[in-house]
């Protein structure tokens, strides 16, 4: 099998990929990406809500909270400096009932201490003054959140990245791999396999990172968390979106619930809802329309107007999760050499939501452990 020797090595072609590699080429590194797929953006990155997010969730301290914020303000710069579609529509998230108010309130303090000081809060009425259709007794209100071109975002980083000098390299699934002296070596599938040999790999692999680590002999598998796959489907609405901003209900600890969002086009979208699959289980990204009924549900709690038979099934995506179904949710993980001793090498765990929103200062963060 030939062996090629590269300076640096990014798995996986998602934005968290793309972004990394550009990092690593703007620093003047060698950089090779190897993806699975045929073209860039076939997972969680092109299967998602394309929502800037502001940053109020997360708990304080995390890196969430932390590479969300600073995220958010890297990436509206780079879309104004890219010329990147992009709209700061803002959002509402609405309690659609008194019991509510105290979680909306605590969402306000978590917002307030992760230095998102412009989400206000405003009563059922002030709520309705900006959008009439919306039944909420509360809201708050957040000016900094906003939609992406997600492809386009990609594109933009795909072309920084080569245009420093980094190669991808399509249909070219890592299979394994193993630690050297050196720093790792790669066994990358397709037509012609050939053996990786670098001084630096990034394990931006999506849902399947923690078993890619897992397959790199001398990777302590102690340190590599259990994957879980939770799927979000999406239905569009037939006709005029009832919004112009993004309506989001109260979340849990899986997801956001069932928010409406729009695209660039101002069309509007529902989801993502949650459902667990199971280890075993293909993964389909077929939309099954009997869920409809439950997202109409979800939806009338805060839109009470939503017309009968106005979804339609859209698309699916698959959180990238590190915590199971009842357990509290969990940080992003950043596993550098400092975290697991092995030189050079950097496994992303957990990158679900807001990493598309973060996903610039991840790659500063990377790139800042590589050092
Ligand atoms: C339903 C849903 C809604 C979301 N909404 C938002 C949102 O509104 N805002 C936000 O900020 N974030 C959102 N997110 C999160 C965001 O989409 C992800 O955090 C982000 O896309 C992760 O990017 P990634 O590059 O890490 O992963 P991915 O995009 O999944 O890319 C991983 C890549 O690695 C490749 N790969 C895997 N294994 C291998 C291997 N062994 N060899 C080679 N290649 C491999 C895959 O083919 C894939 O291309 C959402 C996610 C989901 C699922």
């Amino acid at each position: 099998m030939a062996v090629d020797t590269v300076d640096a090595v990014v798995v996986g072609a998602g934005v968290v990929g793309l972004a990394v590699a550009r990092a690593l080429a703007l620093a003047g590194r060698e950089v090779v990406v190897v993806e699975a797929a045929t073209a860039i953006g076939t997972g969680a990155s092109s299967r998602n809500s394309e929502v800037i997010h502001a940053g109020l969730y997360y708990p304080s301290g995390s890196l969430k909270a932390r590479l969300a914020v600073r995220g958010r303000d890297l990436l509206y710069a780079y879309c104004a400096e890219r010329g990147i579609a992009h709209r700061r529509c803002g959002k509402l998230v609405v309690a659609t009932d008194a019991a509510q108010l105290g979680a909306l309130r605590a969402l306000q303090a978590q917002a307030h201490a992760n230095g998102v000081a412009d989400v206000q809060w405003l009563d059922g009425d002030d709520a309705r003054a900006m959008e009439p259709a919306l039944h909420a007794v509360a809201a708050l209100w957040s000016p900094s959140t906003g939609i992406v071109d997600s492809h386009g975002l990609m594109l933009a980083l795909q072309g920084d990245a080569e245009a420093h000098g980094a190669m991808l390299a399509f249909a070219s699934p890592v299979r394994a791999g193993r630690v050297r002296g050196h720093g790792v070596e790669l066994d990358v599938g397709g037509d012609v396999a050939t053996t990786l040999r670098a001084r630096t790999v990034v394990n931006a692999a999506g849902m399947h990172a923690p078993a890619l680590a897992a397959a790199i002999d001398g990777v302590d598998r102690t340190r590599v968390p259990r994957a879980y796959r939770c799927k979000g489907s999406y239905f569009a609405l037939a006709g005029r979106a009832p919004f112009s901003r993004l309506i989001y209900p109260l979340h849990d600890a899986a997801g956001l619930g069932v928010h409406l969002t729009l695209d660039l086009g101002g069309q509007a979208r529902f989801g993502p809802d949650t459902e667990w699959l199971a280890d075993d289980a293909p993964l389909d990204y077929a939309v099954d329309p009997a869920r409809g009924g439950a997202f109409a549900a979800a939806i009338r709690r805060y839109w009470p107007g939503l017309p009968e038979g106005a979804l339609a099934p859209a698309y699916s995506g698959v959180r990238a999760k590190i915590a199971g179904p009842g357990e509290p949710a969990r940080d992003f993980v950043i596993a550098g050499p400092a975290d697991h001793g092995v030189p050079g090498l950097v496994h992303l765990f957990g990158i679900e939501s807001p990493g598309l929103t973060a996903s610039l200062a991840i790659a500063d963060e990377v790139v800042a452990r590589l050092a």
